[in-house]
């Protein structure tokens, strides 16, 4: 927990978000500035600042954001669709909150290409 962090403090329950799936290990809540109809951000309860800071000791978590994208894609029905899970990193990247996260985007058809 990093108490200056936005996503800790969603995870913790001190900041409102819309909650989709919550577990041991992650947490998925609803983008507050969705670029899609499905934009739903799952992020590891545990404050990891980026790719960058991921250690060996997290690859359960890592396995865990993924199988958990599937789960609220699921939830949202946007799996037949397709969709587009995206982890930034770094400035170049764009990234605003540095707390590891991945946006599962989806519900129409998405512009390509990226970068
Ligand atoms: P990044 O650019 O770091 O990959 O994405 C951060 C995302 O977090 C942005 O899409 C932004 O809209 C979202 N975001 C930032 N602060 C909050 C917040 O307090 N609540 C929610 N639900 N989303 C947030
Ligand atoms: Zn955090």
């Amino acid at each position: 927990m990093n108490p200056a962090c936005p996503f800790c403090k969603i995870i913790s329950g001190e900041l409102p978000a819309s909650i989709v799936y919550k577990d041991e290990l992650v947490t998925a809540f609803r983008d507050i500035h969705p670029v899609a109809p499905t934009h739903i951000l799952v992020v590891p309860n545990k404050h990891i600042q980026s790719v960058s800071q991921v250690e060996t000791e997290d690859e359960h978590i890592l396995g865990r954001l993924f199988s958990v994208a599937r789960k609220v894609a699921e939830i949202d029905q946007i799996t037949a669709g397709g969709y587009r899970a995206i982890v930034n990193t770094g400035p170049h990247s764009g990234q605003t909150v540095f707390h590891l996260h991945m946006h599962v985007i989806g519900g129409q058809h998405l512009k390509f290409p990226m970068g």
